[in-house]
């Protein structure tokens, strides 16, 4: 009998961190506290299976984030997977949830992978809407030709809808935030982790119903936290994009400086929290 290997389940991986950051940049609308401090964390989410590694998202490279300033870079995602314990190379699945430049970065760490993002999100960034307004921003050039480049390889596969990554995890297109973007389900022996990546950055976005400021259409971001919701079911937990919250509510895997955390339902600390507020008690809705 072989040994159980000792990087098995969900994980949360925190490459980088940014806390001069703003609160007006993360919910949809003016709010009068929109000036306050609100740190925000970068993540990609590792699924260890007994033969592979499933990586959702890839975020960005140590020289984007020099590029870019403001971010601290902890480590990179494949050096982060390495700590872990598991190589590289056993990623054989990278889901990427969209193509922001903070999840479709250093896809080419990982050699053996085979990369899933939804068509319509394809379609959109190599479409000339991308170089309007603030889009450019939220991309970075090189790393969409690398994808180019796989998908002439037969290496980036395009997806029209919902689909499974072997057994245990699923995709499911959400849209809203971006054309395609898609969220992961994974199921562990505790219940089921939901990695919500964009469609809700922070506990807060979708606890109060309020969406990320950056959108593609807003009934679609909604519509994604209930998707959210549903895939939890009632013992799954919901893991959030970007919130340096997660690391409150999971524990760190030890040896790995608060970088990597445990992801599943029993580590949940504040469960009840997690619930959307009733639609009744919306705090918005005396604004309207
Ligand atoms: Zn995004
Ligand atoms: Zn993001």
């Amino acid at each position: 009998m072989s040994m159980p290997h000792p990087a098995q389940g969900v994980f949360a991986l925190r490459y980088a961190s940014r806390t001069q950051s703003e609160r007006g940049e993360h919910f949809y609308g003016h709010d009068a506290a929109c000036h306050e401090n609100y740190p925000i964390d970068y993540f990609v989410w590792a699924i260890g299976r007994p033969g592979d590694v499933v990586l959702f998202d890839t975020g960005f490279s140590r020289a984007t984030a020099e590029k870019r300033g403001a971010r601290s870079y902890h480590a990179s995602p494949a050096e982060l997977v390495e700590r872990l314990g598991r190589n590289r190379d056993e990623v054989q699945h990278i889901v990427l949830s969209h193509l922001h430049y903070d999840h479709s970065g250093t896809v080419t760490d990982f050699p053996n992978a085979q990369v899933h993002l939804q068509q319509s999100e394809y379609d959109f960034w190599m479409s000339p809407a991308a170089l309007r307004g603030t889009n450019p921003h939220l991309i970075e050039p090189d790393d969409l030709d690398t994808l180019a480049g796989l998908l002439t390889e037969g290496r980036l596969v395009l997806h029209d809808g919902d689909f499974t990554v072997g057994d245990g995890v699923r995709v499911r297109r959400v849209g809203g935030h971006t054309p395609g973007l898609q969220v992961v389900s994974a199921d562990t022996p505790a219940g089921v982790v939901v990695l919500a990546a964009d469609a809700s950055h922070f506990y807060e976005n979708i606890e109060t119903d309020r969406p990320y400021s950056i959108v593609h259409t807003l009934p679609a971001m909604h519509a994604a936290f209930d998707t959210l919701v549903e895939l939890a079911g009632a013992d799954g937990v919901i893991v959030p994009g970007h919130d340096p919250r997660v690391a409150d509510r999971h524990p760190a895997v030890p040896g790995t400086d608060d970088l990597i955390f445990s992801l599943s339902p029993d580590s949940v600390l504040t469960r009840t929290e997690l619930s959307p507020v009733p639609r009744k008690d919306l705090p918005h809705a005396e604004h309207l």
